[in-house]
């Protein structure tokens, strides 16, 4: 077997996947030469061979051997030696972070005699060796037998005695003595930490942040040094920059006299980082010069964990820093100005997920407003509302105008309603996969989950956490972005982002607004991929402009329906002979004519691509229950129904067990004369009106749910017609949206009959995987995310292997048979920042999405072409 231990002396940073972050890290500190206690790291090689056989890869042991005693050497002490003891820490270390997830044991190397060696080695009073071993005790019999020291006596002064007491319960729970040879304790806390890459918090976080269950743990075993020496003694953290706001400058709390585990524990009060300028200013300037350097060496904010023992400096950790989204774009562009990255390295390192996350209007929250709970931020927005604890009680208090935040233990699918209806949800269990969690995302609507602090009693109408108690109609603020939960209303303020891109603000007006500006002006000098609007109206066409759509790529028509002109829809529908047809449809086309000819003039002079009428017509119609009970009713009572029995026997004949398998889309055309003749004649009018008025129109003409180029042909025989005729020499293009299978797979054939595509993911996602897209979301997804079958919602993000390999064969067969086809997407998908990146790969030309997301697409389109170019060079 390969190397399975490496000294810190030896590893570097770009060796994450074999000796884990803290590992790789460690040991490019040390590289660096900054002072990092001596120490070695066991790779995640011998992690995955433990995991896999459940004993320790052969030579292991040997090679521990051999580092231990070079370390030894190194500090001129030996592990456990009575009389001047070596001691070290087990630390875990993933290739990605996963905080306090796995296990860390510190101070092995004490026993009943080497805790005399470590009280003279301190030179001080026994107290504080004693208090290292009985720290030593218990986390290590916790963590290596899951011993329960709640039976200890903790009351106990003397820390001998309350060392006598751990040794107790260490001996009643595992039937044996602590151990006393350090070199067993060490190898059982390895073994320890290796096993806790399968622990159920570790699981269950890996499955939320998506990180591969294979991959195991490295293990790092470092001498340990003590910040709990004196006053000349302590421990802190450091951030390079703020990871808040991405300013720069000194960030960090720093505790006197204390282990890190103080710190973490929260036990007593931090001091700010700048006060270590005063309190031991060698240190503070020796740390702003180690800071400097890692920032140098890194380009990016890095955070960093140190320790001072008796005013000697050491550097425990160190990693590039986690930081909120503003954070993310304005640290890019500072070192873009810094001359450490160039432009596409800043565009490599925010990604559109945190653009999203700018653009939802965020809480303004003043000094001294405190959460009362945190959960996890499953959904972004701010969300402000009444409590409602069930789906009925939130669908009432939202029917009497308020705003509702429904707050559930976990929801299901009947809570469904309640969703709809509320500004938010709020679960006290579940993390990011939960049903509430993806059925919120789906909607966009608020969601905190898994808020454990709250005891969430439905049948008492109330919540209580922390001693307070909140009952229904009580007002909850949520913040979806950072998981927080507010008591009362706190004020939402809307993005300064949005504000931008509406144009409300110019780019210099603040860091966060200049750093989205620069770095989607570069992403749109970089990317191949257009970028289009999903836009049905005028109002939305021009907001997408604004957002920087280029077109647009999805006119779905069927809005135009509805509304006022409902009444001449159900003519049209009901409509006994073709003269009452005719009439319906020449009522409709100076509307529909109207409509369009607002687009053009929001999109003048780029594309516009209108979809001819595409759901089920019973869809216009009311719903079959409500009118067969009005038509019950009234019968009962003797009354005439009137119009509603001819209405009811048109939507029982229209009635389909699947509709969205049926008569919809190109069929529908097909099947109802004239309609799709008179929706072409619209458009090719508004567009010859739009030109007579001075203008550049760019129709095209889009059909959707074709899955045989006859339908296509047939169609697109017709429309030809009434261009020449009606268009004054106009260039309409008429191309087809690819979005049943049968049509990707004949992309070739279709392909001679079509000017342009544009890929319907969200139908291609539905009759793929066979899906119901209304449906399955909130019935079974968050059960198929726990099993890992899929790991996002495939109607969030294009399930590359399935429904995206349709889509490559559609583009290539569709290429082959026509060099020049246009191809792009409409789907939800447009605007996933993950999926765009597939769209490009793929080849398409464009994307689409709806207006809010434009700027995302821009982005991540400019990102796909920078990841790609970067690998065209390597
Ligand atoms: C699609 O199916 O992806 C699409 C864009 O059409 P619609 O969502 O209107 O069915
Ligand atoms: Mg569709």
């Amino acid at each position: 077997m390969a190397t399975l231990v490496y000294d810190f002396t030896q590893g570097n940073k770009d060796q994450k996947a074999l000796l884990g972050g803290k590992g790789a890290n460690l040991a490019e500190m040390t590289r660096l030469g900054l002072p990092v206690p001596p120490g070695f790291t066991i790779t995640t090689d011998a992690c995955r061979e433990y995991l896999r056989t459940g004993t320790e890869p052969a030579g292991l042991a040997d090679e521990v051997t051999a580092h231990l005693r070079r370390l030894e050497r190194q500090m001129g002490r030996r592990l456990g030696d009575p009389d001047d003891p070596l001691l070290v820490s087990v630390r875990s270390g993933a290739a990605f972070s996963m905080p306090g997830m796995m296990e860390t044991i510190l101070d092995i190397g004490l026993n009943d005699r080497s805790v005399y060696g470590l009280a003279a080695q301190r030179g001080e009073s026994e107290h504080s060796a004693w208090d290292s071993y009985r720290r030593l005790i218990e986390m290590f019999g916790r963590t290596v037998f899951g011993v329960d020291f709640d039976r200890a006596r903790p009351s106990v002064d003397d820390p001998r005695e309350l060392v006598a007491s751990y040794q107790k319960v260490f001996r009643e729970h595992t039937g044996r003595e602590f151990p006393q040879d350090p070199r067993e304790q060490l190898d059982l806390a390895v073994r320890a930490v290796f096993e806790s890459w399968n622990s159920e918090r570790a699981t269950l976080y890996r499955r939320q942040e998506r990180i591969p269950a294979h991959l195991g743990t490295a293990v790092n075993v470092m001498a340990m040094v003590f910040g709990n020496l004196g006053e000349d003694s302590g421990t802190g953290v450091a951030f390079t920059r703020d990871p808040a706001t991405g300013e720069r400058g000194v960030y960090g709390d720093y505790l006197q006299n204390a282990q890190g585990e103080d710190v973490v524990a929260g036990i007593r009060n931090t001091v700010p980082l700048q006060d270590l300028a005063r309190l031991d200013p060698a240190s503070y300037a020796e740390l702003l010069h180690h800071m400097t350097v890692l920032e140098n060496h890194y380009r990016d904010l890095c955070d960093i964990e140190f320790t001072i023992e008796h005013g000697k400096l050491w550097m425990l950790q160190t990693r590039v820093g986690k930081r909120t989204a503003a954070a993310a774009f304005v640290i890019a562009s500072q070192l873009v100005d810094e001359g450490l990255i160039d432009l596409d390295e800043a565009l490599a390192r925010i990604t559109g997920a945190q653009l999203a996350q700018l653009m939802f209007p965020a809480f303004e929250i003043r000094p001294g407003v405190r959460a009362i709970a945190s959960g996890i931020g499953a959904s972004p927005g701010a969300a402000v509302g009444r409590v409602a604890f069930d789906s009925g009680r939130a669908t009432a208090l939202a029917a009497g105008g308020d705003r509702v935040i429904l707050v559930r233990r976990e929801t299901n699918p009947d809570d469904l309603p309640g969703m709809i209806a509320a500004q938010g949800v709020l679960t006290s269990r579940g993390g990011k996969t939960s049903h509430a969690a993806v059925v919120a995302r789906g909607m966009g609507k608020t969601c905190v989950c898994g808020a454990e602090e709250l005891e969430v009693d439905a049948a008492r109408r109330e919540l209580t956490v922390g001693g307070r108690v909140v009952r229904e109609a009580d007002v909850l603020s949520i913040d979806g972005t950072s998981g927080k939960v507010y008591l009362g209303e706190l004020p939402v303020a809307p993005s300064p982002v949005v504000r931008y891109f509406e144009g409300e603000r110019a780019p210099a007006t603040d860091r966060l607004v200049a750093a989205v500006h620069r770095m989607l002006t570069h992403a749109d000098t970089r990317r191949r991929l257009g970028v289009r609007a999903n836009a049905d109206t005028g109002t939305d066409a021009a907001r997408a402009r604004r957002f920087g759509a280029e077109g647009v790529g999805l006119c779905r028509t069927e809005h135009m329906f509805l509304g006022d002109r409902r009444p001449l829809v159900e003519r049209l529908i009901l409509a006994s002979d073709d003269r009452e047809r005719e009439l319906a449809l020449a009522g409709l086309l100076p509307l529909q004519q109207a409509d369009f000819e607002e687009i053009f003039r929001a999109m003048d002079g780029v594309p516009v691509t209108i979809r001819l009428l595409d759901p089920p017509l019973h869809e216009f119609l009311p719903s079959l229950e409500e009118l067969a009970v009005k038509v019950g009713v009234a019968e009962a009572l003797g009354k005439d129904p009137g119009s509603d029995l001819a209405l009811l026997a048109a939507v029982r004949r229209m009635h389909e067990a699947n509709p969205m398998l049926g008569l919809r889309g190109v069929r529908l055309g097909l099947v109802v004369p004239g309609l799709f003749a008179m929706q072409v004649r619209a458009i090719v009018r508004a567009a010859v009106a739009h030109r007579d008025a001075g203008g550049d129109p760019k129709a095209e003409i889009m059909v959707p749910l074709v899955g045989a180029v006859q339908e296509l042909e047939t169609v697109r025989a017709e429309a030809e017609k009434l261009v020449a005729e009606l268009g004054d020499g106009l260039p309409v293009r008429i191309g087809t949206m690819i979005e049943v299978p049968r049509a990707a797979l004949t992309a070739g054939e279709i392909a001679h009959a079509a000017d342009f595509f544009s890929f319907g993911t969200n139908d291609l996602t539905q009759m793929g995987w066979g899906f119901s897209r209304d449906d399955v979301e909130g019935a079974f997804f968050s059960r198929y995310l726990e099993l890992g079958i899929f790991g996002m919602s495939p109607f969030e993000s294009i399930d590359r292997a399935g429904i995206g390999r349709m889509i490559r064969i559609a583009v290539d067969e569709g290429r082959a048979a026509r060099p020049d086809l246009h191809i792009g997407v409409c789907g939800e998908h447009g605007g996933d920042p993950d999926s765009v990146r597939f769209f490009h790969e793929a080849g398409l030309d464009y994307v689409s999405c709806s207006p809010y997301r434009v700027p995302i697409a821009r982005l991540e389109a400019g990102r796909a072409a920078v990841a790609g170019s970067a690998s065209d060079t390597r």
